[in-house]
């Protein structure tokens, strides 16, 4: 394939006369950046091609010939595991953008008439297409030889774009697709009497292959939810906590890790587990990704399959009041339904309403007695101009429901940014109508993720490191700004200043609580407590401790703040 206009006229020319002081990581384009031969000698290290990774729109550019299968892009474009297949691509095109600090946006448009070249951004220029932990630990030695600013990338789901940066080095963990089941699976250091039903996933199993692997034992397992299962099973989604909508039942994602294996700083491989650097063990259960090394994979508990019910609900209406009475009620009823065994997912408009719960070996009965209060509450507003429809189904197994649902595309290829909030039990107990209120207000609607309560709140805070407020959260709320391809930075600033608002609104009503660091907006003031609370000093002495080279900085992470806004420069 041809390159056009990536890399060399990117702007990041503007560099090429700059070298790196030992406080900033080297780029692409100064003068400290590798040279050929100590790329060849790197490829000499590793099992694949080194990859030079392009946005993923180049191949329509450019528009009087393109260069590649523009078709394939165009219709890949929205579908999450077509995106985590390129190298080069984020999930939110944002990510794979630049803004230089004039407002010029560095970009590749799918659209290409916008403006006509295809710009590198924020896509990094050299990546190693990992494929065993020894590719890793070349990568990682290289990194820290050359002192690159490194990326570490699975899927490119990232809220935050983690997973990417402007003229970085990048290891890319897609193809570590290893699945083994064991049903007698012994952590390293344990002893043989200690043996769990276990799955070990590769770095870059991404979800609807571990369903479908854990679905042949006739077990299933704590996993996310998204279009076509592309979110990565083994990476930033357990490493960030995990929500699940099993969670209710077994835990957060990190709270069912038995292993993983680790590539640190030093290129050194280690396993860590309860036997084996507990203190690392602890951090990698939600203190983050990307920030204490490169995890290799992950085994997991598995548990045995059971039938759920499943409730939909769905209402529209133009008349705003009538919907935030339902939502106001629908609110007030979950530390009940939690109590019920439910969990699930929502989406909320000033004018939509929709949910699909379940519950774990629950008859459509019990779901009935459980939400016909609920269901008969809206029928009552049908009369001011509700209209409501609702279902309930039985499913053999958790995985008929998630395949029934999420087998499809959609939900990325847009460019967004996004703010949560951890709900806690207490404010839908003592304070729910304020709380529908602020919420119902927020511009644009919210994701509604009832995926806490039950075995998430009777896990001891303290057992891993995910965010305690998640122990005491119902539901974790999820809500944003987005645009079209083509807005200027002005544009942009404005929404972002919405954002901003909608924050300091949600935070108001819920202020001990945090938010879930995995889908969180990287304007938060008080990141270290909003996203780790009381763990952040015990995260970050065990960042320390194991990642003596500082290489592994990412937004708003573990030991970030030593870093400028560019995660560049030590600050
Ligand atoms: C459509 C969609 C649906 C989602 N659904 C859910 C859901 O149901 N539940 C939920 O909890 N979250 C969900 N998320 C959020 C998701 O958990 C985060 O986006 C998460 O960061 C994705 O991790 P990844 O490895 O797939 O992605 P990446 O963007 O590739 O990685 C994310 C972060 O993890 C780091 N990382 C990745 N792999 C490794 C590794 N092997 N070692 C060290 N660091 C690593 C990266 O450096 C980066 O910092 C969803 C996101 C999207 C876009």
């Amino acid at each position: 394939m041809r390159v056009f206009n990536v890399l060399a006229p990117l702007g990041l020319g503007a560099l090429a006369c700059a070298s790196s002081s030992s406080d900033c990581r080297c780029i692409y384009g100064e003068t400290c950046w590798p040279n050929t031969t100590q790329f060849d000698q790197l490829q000499g290290q590793i099992s694949q091609p080194l990859l030079h990774p392009l946005p993923p729109a180049s191949p329509c550019y450019p528009p009087s010939d393109p260069s590649g299968n523009c078709t394939a892009v165009n219709q890949g474009w929205g579908d999450g595991n077509w995106r985590s297949s390129q190298d080069g691509a984020m999930q939110s095109t944002n990510w794979e953008t630049f803004t230089f600090k004039n407002g010029t946006i560095d970009a590749c448009y799918l659209n290409t008439t916008i403006t006509k070249i295809c710009e590198q951004g924020s896509v990094p220029v050299v990546g190693v297409d990992a494929r065993e932990p020894s590719d890793i630990q070349a990568a990682v030695n290289f990194a820290v030889e050359h002192n690159l600013r490194l990326v570490v990338k699975n899927t490119g789901h990232d809220y935050l774009g983690r997973s990417t940066a402007r003229g970085s080095f990048m290891i890319w963990t897609h193809n570590m697709k290893n699945i083994t089941y064991n049903s007698s699976f012994v952590p390293e250091g344990a002893p043989a009497t200690e043996s769990y039903e276990a799955i070990t996933l590769g770095a870059g199993v991404q979800w609807h292959e571990a369903y479908d692997a854990i679905q042949a034992q006739g077990r299933v397992m704590v996993g996310g939810a998204s279009a076509g299962g592309s979110v990565g099973a083994a990476g930033g989604w357990v490493l960030g906590g995990g929500h699940s909508s099993l969670a209710p039942s077994f835990g957060l994602g990190a709270d069912n890790v038995v292993e993983m294996g680790v590539v640190l700083s030093t290129g050194e491989y280690v396993v860590a587990n309860s036997y084996q650097r507990p203190d690392l063990f602890w951090a990698l259960r939600g203190g983050g990704g990307g920030t204490y090394g490169v995890v290799t994979h992950v085994t997991y508990h598995t548990y045995p399959s059971f039938p759920v019910a499943a409730v939909f609900f769905e209402a529209n209406t133009t008349n705003t009041d009538v919907m935030q009475t339902v939502f106001t009620e629908f609110t007030r009823i979950h530390p009940a339904i939690s109590d019920a065994g439910w969990s699930g997912y929502a989406l909320i408009s000033s004018e939509a309403m929709g949910f699909f719960y379940i519950a774990p070996n629950t008859s459509v009965a019990q779901a009935n007695a459980t939400f016909d209060p609920f269901f008969t509450f809206a029928q009552n507003l049908t009369s001011q101009g509700l209209i409501v429809s609702n279902y309930t189904v039985p499913f053999d197994s958790w995985y008929s429901w998630y395949t029934t649902l999420f087998n499809t595309t959609g939900q990325v290829g847009g460019n967004s940014q996004i703010s949560s909030r951890l709900l806690p039990r207490e404010s839908f107990e003592n304070n729910y109508e304020q709380l529908a209120k602020t919420l119902f207000a927020l511009p644009g609607g919210y994701s509604w993720n009832f995926v806490a309560g039950g075995e998430v709140s009777r896990i001891d805070p303290d057992s891993v490191a995910v965010n305690p407020a998640w122990r005491d959260a119902l539901v974790e709320v999820a809500y944003g700004e987005s645009w079209d391809e083509g807005a200027t930075s002005g544009e942009i600033d404005a929404l972002i200043s919405q954002l901003k608002q909608s924050m300091a609104a949600v935070s108001a009503i819920t202020p001990n609580s945090g938010a879930y660091y995995n889908e969180a907006s990287l304007y938060e003031v008080d990141f270290q407590y909003t996203f780790f609370g009381e763990h952040y000093p015990s995260l970050l002495a065990i960042k320390d401790k194991y990642d003596p080279h500082r290489l592994f900085v990412v937004a708003k992470g573990v030991g970030s703040e030593e870093w400028d806004s560019e995660l560049r420069c030590r600050s």
